[in-house]
């Protein structure tokens, strides 16, 4: 059984420095969905947290620059030439941080591959290209409804992570998200009970 921890549209200053502790202390990786204006406002500490997160194993894949649906998927259908661009910015910035030869064949589409129309152009292109965009099949659900506490993120995490061999777990570590990091060890606690090995996208 395999469980991929990932957690979307940071770096933050402030809940992103939370996670890599408790990733630590628990000797796991993850694997970071991050955007390039989150990394830009965070500024050198942000640059240091990817830095730091990158040496110790955990995954660095790209989340797209703007993170801004009106202009990726106008009339919520994919406009390649935005997306690609905007993509590239961030690109650009984690080679820029983590050195030329930093790569990442992995993407997640904001607000998921499963939500938007025109995606076939998108599928080409990363096929040519040997990457993959990857969504989830399950979430401790920190970005939608009301705010839960720690206890319901983790509730929530493992309801939907129920009976499955393969999990791909969504979550947030951007700016507002310190419950998640709150209910981190309960999740890994969870997995590791369950016979699950910890795996990265990359
Ligand atoms: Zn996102």
């Amino acid at each position: 059984k395999m469980v991929f921890l990932t957690f979307d549209d940071g770096s933050s200053t402030t809940v992103t420095p939370e996670i890599l502790k408790i990733l630590k202390e628990n000797d796991v990786r993850a694997t970071f969905f991050v955007t390039g204006e989150n990394i830009e406002r965070g500024g050198k500490k942000a640059e240091d947290l990817i830095k730091e997160s990158f040496e110790y194993g955990n995954a660095i894949a790209n989340h797209s620059y703007t993170h801004d649906y009106k202009y990726l998927y106008p009339g919520r259908t994919l406009n390649l030439d935005n997306f690609l661009a905007d993509f590239n910015k961030t690109d650009e910035l984690l080679k820029k941080i983590l050195g030329p030869y930093f790569s990442t064949r992995v993407i997640r589409c904001p607000g998921g591959h499963m939500s938007w129309k025109g995606m076939d152009q998108l599928d080409n292109y990363l096929n040519e290209n040997n990457m993959a965009s990857i969504d989830w099949n399950a979430l401790n659900a920190d970005a939608e409804g009301r705010k839960k506490n720690a206890q319901e993120l983790a509730d929530y995490a493992i309801k939907t992570s129920q009976g499955k061999d393969i999990v791909v777990l969504l979550m947030h570590d951007t700016y507002g998200k310190e419950e998640t990091a709150k209910a981190l060890p309960t999740i890994i606690k969870y997995f590791k009970d369950n016979g699950y090995e910890f795996k990265t996208l990359s």
